[in-house]
């Protein structure tokens, strides 16, 4: 099996060689941890983003989508308490001068140890076979018993120390584990810091009238400053939702692992505004909708899994994440955050506004609580676009690279190809591309070989391949090619449409969920 690094190399360069994503300008050396989207990345990223906005605004009567300005007055980040917490402690080592982020490196050490505890369960596995317990052997075996103590002891000591903002300590922390710069080897640390992760502007022409400015580091706060006005004109009674797709901004410390920890990434955020007490009913509701949202995309049940946080952020009574399996292990995805009153009391304080709902059956007026569902369109491309990447050893001994994507977010649909560029060939290939271009996104390709074409819309993820041949002028039949199985078959021109409709439409997809 191929090394998980190897793997992610594989990932972040068929990126850049299939038109999916590069490094952003790039002919200036690039700026780092930001990225562009090429013309399949565009492509496949819209497609996602139609993925979730179907299964939020279109499938839900109660969920309305809006789009906010990235620019927002500067007090709603101080009423949100980005300005005065929404840092990260940034630690430096001082012979490579590489800065990291002190919480990252204890969780990093903390995941070597899981990575030992994992080993041994596997190892045991093996030798006992079928007759292997998991749950008694995990429960009663001394190391890994030891392993999972000393990695609590060590998570709840760094969470304890974070929430008190006891930075000394979490330096004390890193020197007693002796963690060393994992690139360097060194030890040789600076004292912890705490640095803020938002990026500031301003707005005005002239230098003593500009207003200081946020770019905003999250999309939920356009949402929370607009629940009036969309709570009045779409007279939505609670429970209901509002959704957003949208650009975020974080300068974040370390950004080093391709489009999953960007500086300038997209959300997309749903606030679902609910009577106070009834919250947590919801948050369970919304985390078993969202995972199966994920599961519909058929990337495998093994690679998700939940993390209940135990520090909850300061606005939050209950929270969990939706990991993925990324090629470098299990990450968050997906937050969903039981978000209380915080926000919207907040705004109502720092505003002088009142932010509130007159409940007809309760009879009184209150403060919604709110239930957050908040995922990375980046990450999510990331983990969709790494999982579904392969190389295949085919039966003849050649290989291919297929990027076997949930046909409804492929970037191309299907691919017209004239098997030679002559005898009317092109002409009659151009008639089906004029046609299906209504429908779907189609592209008409004559130049190489049909097994070269084949090749290079596998590695794009294209479902079908359309080829016209001779006998397609006489009987008005092409060969149709299936990308996963790569079977072909001979069907009717007149039967393309509703055979690629059939899978590549969004309804097959949402109906899933
Ligand atoms: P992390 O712990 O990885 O920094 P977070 O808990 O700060 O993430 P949230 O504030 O909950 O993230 O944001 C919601 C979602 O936005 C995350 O689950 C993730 O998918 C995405 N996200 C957050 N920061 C970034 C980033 N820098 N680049 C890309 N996506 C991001």
């Amino acid at each position: 099996m191929a090394k998980q690094e190897d793997v992610f190399k594989k990932v972040v360069s068929h990126a850049k060689e299939y038109g999916f994503i590069f490094p952003s300008s790039e002919i200036y050396d690039g700026l780092s941890a930001i990225y562009d989207y090429g013309q399949n990345g565009a492509e496949l990223k819209n497609n996602i983003k139609q993925y979730w906005w179907k299964a939020m605004v279109q499938l839900n009567e109660n969920i309305v989508g809006i789009d906010s300005a990235i620019f927002m007055h500067p007090t709603i980040w101080k009423a949100s308490g980005h300005v005065d917490a929404f840092n990260d402690p940034l630690i430096d080592n001082k012979d490579s001068k590489k800065r990291f982020r002190a919480d990252v490196l204890v969780e990093d050490y903390c995941a070597k140890i899981e990575d030992k505890e994992n080993k041994e369960i596997e190892k045991a596995a093996k030798r006992f076979g079928d007759a292997f317990d998991k749950a008694e052997f995990v429960a009663t075996n001394p190391r890994v018993l030891e392993y999972r103590a000393k990695r609590e002891a060590i998570l709840s000591r760094l969470a304890k120390s974070l929430e008190k903002e006891d930075l000394a300590d979490v330096k004390a922390l890193i020197e007693e584990l002796e963690i060393a710069d994992p690139d360097t080897g060194s030890k040789n640390w600076t004292e912890v810091r705490q640095f803020n992760l938002m990026f500031g502007t301003k707005l005005g022409a002239s230098a003593d009238s500009a207003t200081d400015l946020y770019l905003r580091p999250e999309t939920a706060q356009g949402i929370f400053v607009n629940y009036l006005n969309v709570q009045k004109t779409s007279r939505h009674k609670l429970p209901f939702g509002i959704a957003q797709i949208g650009k975020a901004f974080r300068n974040e410390i370390v950004a080093r692992q391709f489009i999953f920890r960007m500086r300038e990434f997209e959300q997309m955020e749903m606030q679902y505004f609910v009577p106070p007490g009834t919250e947590l009913e919801f948050y369970e509701n919304w985390k078993k909708t969202r995972l199966n949202w994920h599961l519909a995309l058929g990337l495998g049940e093994e690679n998700y899994r939940f993390h209940d946080h135990e520090k909850l952020a300061h606005y939050a009574n209950a929270a969990a994440d939706i990991e993925f399996n990324f090629p470098f292990g299990f990450k968050e995805l997906e937050g969903i955050h039981s978000r209380t009153d915080f926000d919207l009391s907040a705004h109502e304080k720092f505003s002088g506004r009142k932010i509130q709902y007159f409940d007809p059956e309760r009879n009184e007026n209150y403060v919604p609580y709110v239930v957050e569902t908040s995922v990375g369109l980046d990450r999510l491309f990331l983990a969709i676009f790494s999982h579904c990447l392969k190389d295949e050893v085919l039966e003849d001994g050649s290989e291919r690279t297929v990027l076997s994507l949930p046909p409804a977010l492929a970037p191309v649909k299907a691919a017209i190809l004239p098997l030679v560029k002559k005898d009317g060939l092109p002409e009659f290939a151009d008639k089906i591309f004029n046609d299906l271009k209504f429908d779907f996104n189609v592209i008409f390709e004559e130049k190489d070989s049909i097994g070269k074409r084949y090749r290079r819309q596998d590695a794009i993820g294209t479902p079908f391949c359309i080829t016209v041949d001779h006998d397609s002028l006489n009987d008005n039949t092409v060969t149709l090619r299936y990308r996963d199985t790569m079977e072909q078959e001979r069907v009717p021109v007149s039967e393309l449409r509703r055979i690629i409709d059939e899978k590549v439409n969004f309804r097959t997809l949402l109906s899933k969920i």
